[in-house]
């Protein structure tokens, strides 16, 4: 397996340790061929050395893009000698075989680094030289190819020898397929900044009206203007912080952009595990809406955007945060898989263990101790986020629709307590069912409409969620429930426009409902809770979530 070196091709941008391998290799009666500035400075002290445009018959030309990126090259480069039908071609073709490339590329990263403009770091580029490493390293069975004058001292002791054996030049192979990934890798990641830079540029207008030339002109003391949460220039004031791991699917590029302020799921510090994406972040922020929503220790389980398990601590546990998410994921096991946890108290050592069981997509909480993080960062995949301890949820809602921008208060509503209910039917509850009313009730609001959800001891045992009508809804929580569903107390995010929902619920044993109110058909509803003798109260508040 040992190669002697007849020919090379020599062509560098970084000309350390040039001449002294130019000598050695002269010595050792090799051929030299080159490019422009190479070929210039090993003939200059004085050694023999063929220019390129002699072996391809074409001009080194446009200002240097193109060079070697010619058959007469890249034959003589690819050629496998093992085979005898490529030496025949190559006969046939009077090119001749290289069995040593050199080649460094062009500064790329030095010359962004310099502050260079963008059409000097796009010339900067390498087309030609990337070209020859991959060849040579490619066939490394037959050509040795170096891009690291730190090579060069193994290459020319491998050349005095007697040439290069396999295990050189599969090592030099390896090394050069790294040097280009890396480089590519460096110009990849100059286009997407400037390729989004180039992005707001172009969309500097969202930060106002486009088409009212009189803006300028409006009254400064508009008090409908200055009361309004609704300020111009609104998405003007968020910068892109990543670049995504990729969209809602893999072919779809994704960016987050922050907004100023410190508010939300933006926020949150990644310590561990694989790029973000688009979906994790929609969930995270779901997940966080969800257990925040709580003061006491909770924990929300989110699939697609939509709770599959929410559920504060049992009484008297050692350790409430575990004990919030053993009880939700115990709501919908199956549906966990996968799923993204919030925590609203930091993550403790046996939450830690448990979740490292379970395929988790992402895991956020406003802290970890330092045993739970040892042992969550031993998965590899596990994405966990850190909330700052003041987190908030940001104060307005934006959500993108074709052509323009919809925005809106986030939905603080805050008054979760019965106290101010009515009771339209059935007996007063007593204060277990209360409890476990306002946990649904408050629960259900993370829930995507139309939202029905059953709950038991501060824990949900059933989630309908995001159906087109509501009896579904019903149905879904109650067979997500199975023999859960009697003895457990349902919320629903908005009132029953039928009987025929509720009456699901009630016909599952479920013994007491709340639900905002406020159908024309009240009286109906009413009176099939009043019939099976089950509670039901009026909150007179609505909590659509789409
Ligand atoms: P020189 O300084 O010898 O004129 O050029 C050396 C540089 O040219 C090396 O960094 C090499 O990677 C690059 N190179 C070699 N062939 C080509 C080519 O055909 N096109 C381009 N753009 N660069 C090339």
């Amino acid at each position: 397996d040992l190669i002697k070196v007849q020919r090379a091709l020599i062509s560098v941008s970084d000309k350390t340790g040039l001449l002294e391998l130019a000598a050695t290799l002269v010595a050792s009666g090799v051929e030299i061929v080159s490019t422009g500035s190479t070929a210039a400075t090993i003939r200059e002290a004085g050694h023999d050395v063929t220019d390129v445009s002699a072996v391809t018959g074409f001009p080194e030309s446009l200002d240097g893009r193109v060079k070697t990126l010619h058959p007469g090259v890249h034959a003589g480069i690819l050629a496998d000698l093992r085979l005898e039908s490529h030496e025949a071609q190559l006969n046939d073709l009077g090119i001749a075989a290289f069995q040593l490339v050199v080649v460094n590329l062009y500064p790329f990263v030095e010359t962004v680094e310099s502050g260079a403009k963008p059409a000097d770091v796009i010339e900067q580029i390498d087309i030609g030289g990337p070209a020859l490493v991959r060849a040579a390293a490619k066939n490394h069975a037959n050509v040795a190819i170096v891009v690291d004058p730190a090579n060069y001292g193994e290459l020319i002791a491998a050349v005095e020898t007697g040439g290069s054996t396999l295990k050189l030049r599969q090592k030099l192979a390896s090394l050069a397929f790294e040097h280009t990934a890396d480089y590519d890798l460096s110009v990849s990641a100059w286009f997407t900044d400037n390729v989004y830079d180039q992005w707001e540029d172009d969309n500097e207008f969202l930060g106002g009206d486009p088409l009212d030339d009189d803006s300028a002109e409006e009254p400064e003391d508009d008090a409908s203007v200055e009361d309004s949460p609704f300020p111009d220039g609104i998405l003007i004031e968020a910068e892109r912080n990543a670049i995504l791991r990729y969209g809602e699917n893999a072919h779809q590029a994704a960016a987050l952009y922050v907004g100023e302020g410190g508010q939300g799921i933006a926020q949150a510090l990644q310590l561990h595990g694989k790029e973000m994406s688009y979906n994790n972040y929609v969930d995270a922020d779901a997940a966080v809406r969800a257990a925040y929503d709580f003061t006491e220790p909770a924990v929300a389980i989110v699939k697609h955007s939509n709770p599959c398990g929410i559920a504060v601590a049992a009484a008297k546990t050692p350790d409430s945060i575990a004990s919030a998410h053993r009880r939700a994921h115990d709501c919908d096991p199956m549906s966990a898989f996968g799923g993204v946890i919030a925590a609203n108290r930091p993550v403790t050592l046996a939450m830690a263990e448990t979740v490292s069981h379970i395929f988790t997509e992402v895991l956020v909480a406003p802290g970890f101790e330092p045993e739970a993080l040892t042992v969550l960062t031993a998965k590899k995949n596990i994405r966990l986020l850190e909330l700052p301890a003041d987190y908030e949820r940001s104060s307005l809602e934006l959500r993108q629709i074709s052509g323009g921008l919809l925005v809106q208060e986030t939905d603080t509503f805050e008054d979760f307590s019965s106290a101010g209910w009515a009771l339209v039917a059935g007996p007063e509850a007593d204060a277990a069912t209360r409890t476990d009313l306002e946990f649904a009730w408050k629960a259900c609001r993370s829930v995507k409409s139309n939202a029905i959800l059953l709950a038991h001891g501060g824990a949900s045992v059933g989630v309908g969620m995001g159906q087109v009508n509501r009896v579904d809804s019903c149905h879904l929580a109650v067979s997500r429930a199975a023999d859960r569903a009697a003895g457990s107390v349902a919320a629903s995010d908005a009132f029953f426009p039928f009987a025929d929902g509720l009456q699901v619920l009630l016909d599952a044993g479920v013994t007491a409902v709340v639900q905002p109110g406020g159908s024309v058909r009240d009286e109906e509803v009413i009176a099939a809770a009043t019939a099976a003798g089950v509670s039901m109260y009026f909150t007179g508040e609505r909590h659509f979530f789409h």
